[in-house]
């Protein structure tokens, strides 16, 4: 007999323990409650991932869970805010035991690892489809905005631009020596909660890298009514990524490709020296509107589409 949906969520959801302070109650009634620190204020994100829309039929289970509660931390990450708690929206076309154990594995591993309790959720059939809420905190009123850059602001990167592309392209058929590398970035996003934590009262703006440089900074551009110049040569490219645009010539791949999870922020020339995070500064914030590359001292007009679904 297949399992009841209670039983189902007893048996791979329920946590042994609980593992925030925040989390006065988890799974099991109408609600969970959360207790949120005097001087914190809640940051709350979701997204959601559709069979053949954000991954292919058939991918890892173990995989999809980590991702999924990773793209979710790294929203948080992109606030400054420290990750307290998750709830889960199921969609299962079936119930296959294999494939929730190892799904809640990927997905309560990295949960453990930040201390983020799973709270609660929803579990429905229909089309495979998984949603996440996620929850944390941050100090009252300095949450990193996508509005608060400004003109003259440095930009910075954390880690490397373009690797999880390049694990997609991979994915799709192209051909090279260590893709194992570029594989792992694109199947197991890394969420930057500590450099998000670290950058509160340093970085203006900031936004985490899900949708490609172009796209994103193009956010934080639009919210802040500034300009940016990037500089080519700054770019924090890894040897798999230079070797991909020497033999492709598709330069612009590590611009616009997605799922790289970095965080990119900006810092006012003055708060510069308080950064204590790794991080590659690659351009300005400028008055003038628009995002533009400086390619070997020519500058050109960038022009950006990330992702989206209705277009
Ligand atoms: P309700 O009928 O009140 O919506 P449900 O029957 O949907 O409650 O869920 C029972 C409990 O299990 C609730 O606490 C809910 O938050 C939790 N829950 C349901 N599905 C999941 C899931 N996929 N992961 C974690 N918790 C879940
Ligand atoms: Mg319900």
């Amino acid at each position: 007999m297949p399992l009841s949906e209670f039983s189902l969520i007893r048996r791979f959801f329920t946590q042994q323990r609980i593992a925030n302070p925040s989390t006065l109650l988890g799974i099991g009634d109408d609600c969970a409650l959360l207790s949120i620190p005097d001087g914190y204020e809640l940051a709350v994100t979701t997204d959601t991932m559709v069979e053949n829309v954000h991954f292919f039929a058939g991918a890892d289970p173990e995989l999809l869970g980590h991702k999924l509660l990773a793209v979710n931390l790294s929203d948080l990450a992109g606030m400054g805010a420290k990750p307290i708690s998750v709830t889960l929206a199921l969609t299962l076309p079936k119930v296959d035991e294999n494939w929730l154990t190892a799904f809640a594995k990927g997905f309560l591993n990295l949960a453990e690892r930040h201390s983020v309790d799973l709270i609660g959720g929803d579990t429905t059939s229909g089309p495979l489809t998984l949603t996440v809420q996620a929850m944390g905190l941050v100090p009252k009123g300095r949450a990193l905005r996508r509005s608060a850059a400004r003109p003259g602001d440095f930009i910075y990167m954390t880690g490397f631009l373009g690797d999880a592309g390049l694990g997609l392209k991979i994915k799709q058929g192209y051909r090279c020596a260590d893709s194992d590398a570029a594989l792992t970035r694109f199947n197991r996003p890394d969420p930057q909660i500590e450099a998000g934590l670290a950058l509160i009262g340093v970085a203006n703006a900031c936004i985490d890298l899900s949708d490609g440089l172009a796209g994103d900074l193009s956010h934080i551009l639009e919210q802040s009514q500034v300009g940016a110049c990037i500089d080519w040569e700054a770019l924090p490219l890894s040897k798999p990524v230079l070797s991909y645009i020497n033999n492709t010539g598709d330069w612009a791949m590590p611009l616009t490709a997605g799922d790289d999870y970095e965080l990119c922020f900006t810092v006012s020339p003055d708060q510069a020296e308080q950064l204590t995070i790794a991080a590659s500064k690659i351009g300005i914030i400028e008055a003038k509107p628009g995002l533009r590359l400086n390619k070997s001292g020519n500058i050109q007009p960038l022009e950006v589409k990330g992702f989206e679904h209705f277009s």
